[in-house]
């Protein structure tokens, strides 16, 4: 049913016997017809497999899949998992206001971030979320103080940085001590001391997220042990946790490479928390929605400069940041592969920036106007960054399940683009 190009990523795309790209059982030139381009594609039963195989690694403890919403925040997709047990890793406000109108229960979300604002802690009290991590002294303040003001409790758990290095991209490491994030670890014993002093917070967990995209998990183990560590310390001095939050960070396949999986660590990491007499909290993005996900775009011309060979696509940096962000790599698929020898080529959108691109010197099969491709491995940090810019609407996202489709977020429109705006 697949190619090799295909065949070679876990993923729910393949092709049907007459060569045509498919996500699950339709089509994806049935999808740009009828949905049009650029659009993104999300596969239902991948995502729940995924989510299936986190949860069946930690099967033998207690434990709670807070998704971070961040990667794909698509109320459908957050439903989806919702309806699966999962919880809600949230960074903002406006992604608690997300996580709630997809009917993720209040008391399975975690509150992540380093600026959360006052008037976000407000509405998360008030929503009655599982709990805030601190990443300042500063911010536990700002807790205690509008716990205050509301006459209630804010359960907290402290995110340590545990200064180890994830080894991945330098924009997405977050457990260096040069980071913005957490709490160095030589700080945050005193910081629960002061925490447990507060009348209006309760100190119930303890958490770390050192970086996305881990081909290797070692950095993990290493994170978690320096946690437990801590964990076990705070304990002696009689502050009782709940929680042991793990965070993200569980890599995807891009092009060849061969990422660990959660089984991998998980009787390590499974073993530190119930020495510790703690549930486990574990928030992936990327892993749950990566690799379920492509973004469906249209051949608009091709072009040669010179010996530089481009094909314009309808999509575009403002619909998928990555390849431009990170100079990350994403396997393209044309849905119909025509006959003939591979092309080297760039293949660019239309925006007004050479930085638009989703690939450069890539072999391709031939590929001409109106030819559909697929980006792969779309669906984490995808439409969530998509902007305006350039005045694009923001592209259609849709769900298919077998061989249904159905579209949960239309395309923007013009008038999208000038909401708000006053002559
Ligand atoms: C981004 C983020 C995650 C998810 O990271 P992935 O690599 O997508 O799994 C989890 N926790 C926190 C605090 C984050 O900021």
């Amino acid at each position: 049913m697949t190619d090799t190009l295909v065949a070679s990523l876990h993923t729910p795309f393949g092709r049907f016997t007459d060569g045509s790209l498919a996500c699950e059982d339709v089509d994806l030139a049935e999808i740009a017809r009828i949905h049009g381009t650029p659009t993104y594609v999300y596969s239902a039963t991948a995502i729940e497999h995924a989510y299936d195989r986190l949860d069946r690694a930690y099967a033998g403890v207690p434990h709670l899949i807070c998704y971070a919403m961040k990667a794909c925040a698509n109320l459908a997709v957050l439903a989806l998992l919702g309806r699966r047990g999962a919880g809600a890793d949230i960074v903002s406000g406006g992604e608690l206001f997300r996580a709630l109108r997809a009917g993720i229960p209040a008391d399975r979300i975690v509150f992540a971030g380093v600026g959360k604002t006052r008037e976000e802690i407000r509405q998360a009290l008030a929503a009655e979320i599982l709990m805030f991590t601190i990443e300042s002294p500063q911010e536990l303040d700002a807790i205690q103080f509008v716990a205050a003001e509301m006459g209630t409790t804010a359960r907290i758990a402290i995110r340590v940085n545990p200064d180890v290095d994830p080894q991945t991209h330098p924009y997405i490491s977050t457990g260096l001590k040069k980071s913005k994030f957490g709490v160095p670890h030589e700080q945050v014993v005193n910081l629960y001391l002061r925490a447990a002093d507060l009348p209006n917070v309760e100190p119930c967990g303890i958490q770390c997220h050192i970086g996305s995209q881990l081909v290797h998990l070692d950095p993990i183990c290493d994170a978690v042990d320096r946690v437990s560590e801590l964990a076990a310390d705070v304990a002696r001095r009689g502050i009782g946790l709940r929680y042991l939050d793990i965070g993200g960070g569980l890599a995807i396949r891009y092009r060849g490479d061969d990422p660990e999986g959660p089984e991998a660590v998980a009787a390590h990491i499974a073993n530190r928390a119930s020495a510790l007499g703690l549930s486990l909290i574990m928030e992936p993005g990327r892993f749950l929605v990566g690799n379920a996900g492509a973004l469906l775009t249209r051949v608009i011309y091709t072009k040669a400069n010179g010996a530089r060979k481009f094909v314009i696509v309808d999509a575009a940096m403002n619909d998928l940041i990555r390849p431009s962000l990170y100079d990350s790599f994403h396997e393209i698929a044309p849905v119909q592969v025509r006959r003939g020898a591979n092309e080297t080529v760039d293949l660019v959108g239309p925006v007004c920036e050479s930085g638009d691109f989703f690939a450069h010197d890539r072999p391709m099969p031939p590929l001409e106007p109106q030819d559909l491709v697929a980006i792969l491995s779309a669906g984490a940090y995808g439409h969530v960054m998509a902007s305006n810019y350039n005045a694009r609407p923001r592209a259609a996202e849709v769900l298919v399940r077998g061989g249904e489709v159905r579209l949960v977020r239309a395309r923007e429109t013009y008038e999208d683009l000038v909401r708000g705006e006053v002559l």
